[in-house]
């Protein structure tokens, strides 16, 4: 029986099976800037005060809006939106048609691969809470997808 990631659509999933998903690399929390005369988009090595650069999850996922009114809650209804969110992201991948990256958790049955094969920011992250000039910052590892 082929897994429901094949099988459904991202609209037809459950919100299990919606958050489940998501692979946990952490990029999507990483401060991005946008050029005002191109509007190109940038990344940075910047990660969000409540992400976890030990695990690379969220500290207060439940909550997240109470301390960062201004996160992204990434939804069925906003993914095609949402083209700042990185290649590699389960999310983009599935709406893409691309099917999950043989690294993702729910393929390989281990968490910490992604880790291992340098897709998340594992190491590489500095808090925002420490850094004085975001723009000091742009890395462009974020946007690489390597599968
Ligand atoms: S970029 Fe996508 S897959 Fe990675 S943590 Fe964010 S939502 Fe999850
Ligand atoms: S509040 Fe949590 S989910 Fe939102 S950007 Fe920060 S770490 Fe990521």
């Amino acid at each position: 029986m082929k897994p429901f990631w094949e099988t459904k659509s991202l609209a037809e999933m459950t919100t299990e099976e919606w958050e489940l998903l998501c692979d946990g690399c952490g990029k999507c929390c990483l401060n991005k800037l946008i050029d005002d005369d191109t509007e190109e988009l940038y990344y940075t090595n910047v990660a969000c005060k409540l992400l976890s650069a030990k695990d690379c999850g969220c500290m207060h996922y439940q909550n997240r809006f109470q301390f960062v009114p201004q996160c992204t809650a990434i939804t069925k209804d906003n993914i095609a939106e949402l083209t700042w969110l990185p290649d590699s992201c389960a999310y983009r991948r599935i709406h893409a048609g691309r099917g999950l990256a043989q690294w993702h958790p729910l393929i390989s049955g281990d968490k910490k691969l992604m880790h291992r094969k340098g897709i998340s920011v594992k190491g590489k992250i500095v808090s925002e809470i420490k850094v004085r000039d975001v723009e000091d910052h742009i890395v462009l590892w974020p946007m690489l997808d390597v599968e």
